[in-house]
C-alpha cells in the first residue's frame, strides 16, 4: 500500500510516465520515452528516434533522462522515414541499444538508404570540422593561443555509414491497421498519416482491460487530398494525443496545385525555347526532397503532359537518393489511393512521364550540360538546394534567363534555396563562386506535407470522446500557442504545451 501511494498507480498495478525529450518548442529531434511500470517490471520504449537536424549538438548531448542508458531500453516505435523522426537511431544502436524497432515496412525500405546517408553526412561534416580545427592550429603556430587549439579534440561523427547497418536486423514490421502486442501489456496499431510513403499515426495502449491507457500520437500528418497518398485515417478515441503542430498557426492556401504548376512550367517553357547564344535552350530545373516530393513532382508532370496541359518535355531524374527512393515508392504502389494503384494496376508507371530518364550514368549526366537543342526539365534531389548534383546544374543555369528553377519545398534559412526564394538576389556564391542569377525562381508551397490547424483540428474533431489530455510538440514558439487557443476553443480539450525534458505521469 505504501508504494501505491508514493508512485499514484493507475490502476491497482500500473504506472505510465511520458519523458518528452525532443520536438517541444522546436520542429526537430521527435524522441520520448515512456515507463510502463507493473509490480513485475518495468518496460522502457521510445516513441521516436529523431536527429536534432537545427542544433546539431543536442544529438552529442545526454539525451536521455538521467540514470537511463541506450542498454535500458527495451524496444523503439518509428513513425516515419524522415531523419528527424528517425536518424539519432544509429546513435542509440552504437550505445547499446539491442532491442526491437517497429515501423512500417516501407518506413524500413527507405531507412535502408536514409540511414546510410545521414551517415556519410554525420563523417563529412566531422571531416570539414577537423579542417577547419587544422587550419585554426595551422594559424594559431607559435602564437600564445597555440595551446589552448591544439587541446581541442578532433570532431567524431555522431555515426558513420557503417554503424548504420547494425540497425537493420532490429527492424520489425507492422501493417497499417492491425493491432500488434509488441511486448507484454502494450499493444500497437498504426494507422495511415498522409505525410510520406509508410508514414503512421501510432496509437500505444498500455495496460490490461479497465486498466489500459492509450496514447495516439500523430507522428506528422498530411493534408486532405495529399498527391498519391491515402487520406489521414480517423482515430475514434485515445486517452492521451500528442500532435503536431508545424501549421499551428498557418492555413494553408487552397488552391489546385496541377492548375498552378501547369502555369508555372508553360511560362518556363516558352522561355526555354529561346535559344542562348552559347548554351543552346533553357532548363526547367526542380529541386525537390528524394522522399516524397521527387516522386508527387514526377506523378504531377506525368499527369499534365498526358492530359496536353504541358508539352512533352524530356524529364531527368538526375540523383542516386531519389531514385532509389523512387524504387521504393514502385514496391509500394499497394499504399496509394485508389486513383494512383489503378495507374499501376495499368501496368503502368506513375513516376514516370512520357520522355523519363533516371539519370544513372554519369555520361548521362554530363550531357545534361552540354548546349541543348529543346527545352528539358532536370528533377534532382535536396529540396533547398543545400547539396548533391543539382548545385551543379544551378551553377550552370542560374546565369540564363532562358532558364526557371522551381522550388516545391520548405527552404530552412542559409540555404541557398532560401535565398533564390526569399531574397531574390541578382547574384549568389555556389561551390565558392559568384554566379549571377538571371533565371526565373519560382515557388510553390502546395506540396506541403502537413496539415495546417484547421486541418488536423478536423481530424481531432472525429474522436468520439475528449481525450484526459493533448500535448502540443512538433511546432515552433508561436505555432504551439496559437495552437493550443484554436483546439481549445473549436473542441473544449485540455491542450498542454510541454517543454524538452519534462515528464508527465499519464493516469
Ligand atoms: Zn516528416
Amino acid at each position: 500500500m505504501k508504494r501505491e501511494k508514493q508512485t499514484r498507480l493507475v490502476g491497482p498495478n500500473q504506472r505510465i510516465k511520458m519523458h518528452i525529450l525532443g520536438s517541444a518548442g522546436d520542429v526537430s529531434g521527435s524522441l520520448f520515452l515512456f515507463e510502463y511500470s507493473t509490480p513485475e517490471k518495468t518496460l522502457r520504449f521510445l516513441l521516436e528516434c529523431g536527429l536534432h537536424q537545427e542544433d546539431e549538438g543536442i544529438n552529442r548531448q545526454k539525451r536521455l533522462p538521467k540514470g537511463i542508458e541506450a542498454s535500458d531500453i527495451n524496444f523503439v516505435i518509428i513513425s516515419h522515414a524522415h531523419i528527424d523522426h528517425s536518424g539519432w537511431l544509429p546513435a542509440l544502436v552504437k550505445d547499446g541499444f539491442k532491442g526491437s524497432v517497429y515501423t512500417h515496412p516501407a518506413t524500413r525500405d527507405l531507412l535502408t538508404f536514409l540511414l546510410p546517408d545521414s551517415g556519410r553526412l554525420q563523417a563529412m561534416a566531422a571531416e570539414r570540422s577537423n579542417k577547419r580545427l587544422l587550419k585554426r592550429q595551422k594559424q594559431s603556430a607559435g602564437t600564445p593561443s597555440a595551446r589552448k587549439t591544439s587541446r581541442i579534440p578532433k570532431s567524431i561523427p555522431l555515426y558513420t555509414e557503417e554503424d548504420t547497418v547494425k540497425c537493420f536486423p532490429l527492424i520489425k514490421a507492422i501493417n497499417y491497421n492491425q493491432l500488434y502486442n509488441v511486448a507484454d501489456g502494450v499493444q500497437l496499431r498504426f494507422t495511415e498519416a498522409s505525410h510520406i510513403l509508410g508514414a503512421a499515426v501510432v496509437t500505444i495502449t498500455m495496460g490490461k482491460g479497465e486498466d489500459a491507457r492509450s496514447v495516439c500520437f500523430t507522428g506528422n500528418v498530411g493534408r486532405p487530398g495529399t498527391p498519391m497518398l491515402k487520406e489521414l485515417e480517423p482515430i475514434k478515441r485515445a486517452d492521451y494525443v500528442i500532435s503536431e503542430s508545424t501549421y499551428g498557426n498557418k492555413l494553408h492556401q487552397k488552391r489546385d496545385r496541377l492548375t498552378i504548376l501547369a502555369d508555372i512550367i508553360n511560362k518556363a517553357h516558352a522561355r526555354a525555347v529561346v535559344k542562348g547564344h552559347d548554351t543552346g535552350c533553357g532548363a526547367i530545373i526542380i529541386p525537390a526532397f528524394a522522399v516524397g516530393r521527387v516522386q508527387t513532382i514526377l506523378h504531377d508532370l506525368r499527369l499534365l503532359m498526358l492530359a496536353k496541359r504541358i508539352p512533352n518535355i524530356a524529364t531527368y531524374l538526375d540523383s542516386k537518393m531519389a531514385i532509389a527512393a523512387t524504387e521504393v515508392h514502385r514496391k509500394w504502389a499497394s499504399l496509394y489511393n485508389d486513383e494512383t494503384r489503378a495507374i499501376f494496376e495499368r501496368g503502368e508507371d506513375a513516376f514516370s512521364p512520357p520522355r523519363f530518364v533516371e539519370v544513372k550514368d554519369a555520361r548521362v549526366s554530363n550531357r545534361l550540360f552540354e548546349k541543348a537543342s529543346e527545352p528539358i526539365i532536370i528533377v534532382g534531389s535536396s529540396g533547398m538546394a543545400a547539396g548533391g548534383k543539382i548545385l551543379l546544374h544551378l551553377e550552370k543555369r542560374l546565369p540564363n534567363a532562358n532558364n526557371t528553377v522551381i522550388f516545391v519545398g520548405y527552404q530552412g534559412t542559409g540555404a541557398l534555396g532560401y535565398d533564390l526564394v526569399n531574397k531574390k538576389p541578382k547574384q549568389v556564391r555556389v561551390h565558392g563562386e559568384v554566379i549571377p542569377v538571371r533565371a526565373t525562381i519560382e515557388y510553390m508551397s502546395d506540396y506541403s506535407g502537413h496539415a495546417d490547424y484547421e486541418e488536423i483540428i478536423a481530424w481531432m474533431r472525429k474522436f468520439e470522446a475528449k481525450p484526459k489530455k493533448t500535448f502540443l510538440v512538433h511546432g515552433d514558439g508561436g505555432a504551439l500557442e496559437t495552437f493550443q487557443g484554436h483546439i481549445e476553443k473549436a473542441l473544449g480539450w485540455t491542450v498542454v504545451v510541454p517543454q524538452r525534458r519534462q515528464c508527465f505521469e499519464l493516469t
